[in-house]
């Protein structure tokens, strides 16, 4: 396949003029058919890569079905998010052991839709006081034993975990993970400067949805956030309009850069649904327009409605640099679920997997995943 005429997202020059071929599932020097796609008018970017969503269409990747997981791979290949890392919830094990077989047998079956790349746990290793829209019921000190029994169970296919890094053996708990092939972020989580920047320099290297969930950056207490800063960690920002002030994206863009800025929708099942009231994670959730909170608490917001494309369009309507918004979508989130060498970006010998962006409005006109049109 040949794309010719677009305007394509390269890492170093931002976006040049130039065509791109394919040759079978992989970018390569030359096409490897005599297929040619017209770009005009359009970006050529990486397909997006999703490190933490809970779900979509109605279903949530915690139900742990195969057919909810198919429907959330298809739902976010139509978007244009290739590549998923879908989070688990707070739940007692056996719940989480089903998610993290879920997960597996999805990997094994290759059934279409977005790549499920592996699963992202965001608890139960959280703190109380952070829980946010979490069942605290579920809450579990930090035990090395527990995620080395789910990364079995998910057959090596956990690829984050989300950590409240001033629980009891927290320190362990990340050199463990570490050792398991699991990015550890912090998050969910009151930890202080000291604690946080003692978790990064034992393994730790990400950020889970930044300023929310943790204690607020302040001039003298800067806790995670000046820890994630200090550590060279990446951070996660969910771009939905709704949980982060569009200056607060420009200015944490400007101090983490874009080369560490990971973009997530954190979207629940209600996403590409009706208003109405969901469930989640043995609790309920209300969603108006792109607001969705704790049914009867409005003031607890409860993840996005919003996928990860349609964060990446709000990080550029807030001024982010179009390759800015692309790379904290693509290329950042593929190394922090160790897939960069095969996603994120449109070089040669990686997956095709390549979206066209109409330029007028960055509407999604085509999708080509692992070298396949949709
Ligand atoms: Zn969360």
């Amino acid at each position: 396949m040949q794309i010719i005429n677009g305007k394509v997202f390269d890492i170093k020059e931002g976006f040049v003029s130039r065509d791109v071929y394919t040759d079978g599932m992989y970018i390569a020097e030359k096409s490897g058919d005599d297929v040619v796609i017209d770009a005009s008018d359009c970006y050529v970017i990486p397909g997006l890569v999703d490190v933490h969503f809970h779900g979509c269409v109605g279903e949530d990747f915690s139900d742990a079905t195969p057919e909810g997981l198919q429907k959330i791979a298809d739902y976010e290949l139509s978007e244009g998010v290739t590549y998923i890392c879908p989070a688990g919830m707070t739940l007692p094990e056996d719940q989480l052991t089903a998610i993290c077989r879920n997960t597996a047998a999805h990997r094994k079956n290759n059934s279409g839709g977005a790549e499920v790349v592996g699963a992202h746990l965001e608890g139960p290793f959280l703190s109380m006081a952070k829980k946010g829209a979490q069942n605290g019921a579920f809450i579990h000190e930090p035990d090395a034993n527990m995620l080395r029994r789910l990364q079995d169970a998910a057959e090596g296919s956990v690829r984050l975990v989300t950590l409240a890094a001033e629980e009891p053996n927290a320190i362990e708990f990340i050199k463990a993970a570490v050792d398991m092939g699991i990015t550890v972020s912090l998050g969910h989580t009151t930890a202080g400067y000291d604690v946080a920047s003692a978790a990064y320099a034992a393994g730790a290297s990400h950020a889970t949805h930044l300023y929310n969930g943790m204690p607020s950056l302040h001039h003298r207490e800067p806790a995670v956030i000046g820890a994630a800063f200090d550590a060279g960690a990446r951070a996660e920002l969910i771009c939905d309009g709704i949980h982060i002030h569009g200056s607060v994206v420009r200015l944490t863009f400007a101090m983490f850069g874009a080369e560490r800025m990971v973009l997530i929708s954190d979207s629940l099942r209600a996403a590409g649904m009706p208003d109405g009231i969901y469930p989640f994670g043995g609790q309920e959730i209300e969603v108006h327009g792109n607001r969705a909170t704790i049914a009867g608490h409005p003031e607890t917001l409860a993840g996005s409605v919003t996928s990860l494309m349609g964060c990446m369009r709000k990080a550029v309507e807030f001024g982010i640099p179009l390759a800015d918004a692309v790379r904290a979508s693509s290329l950042n989130p593929a190394e922090a679920i160790g897939i960069a060498d095969r996603a994120g970006t449109l070089d040669v010998g990686k997956e095709a997997s390549i979206l066209l962006l109409n330029k007028k409005d960055l509407s999604l006109r085509t999708v080509i995943f692992k070298g396949q049109v949709q």
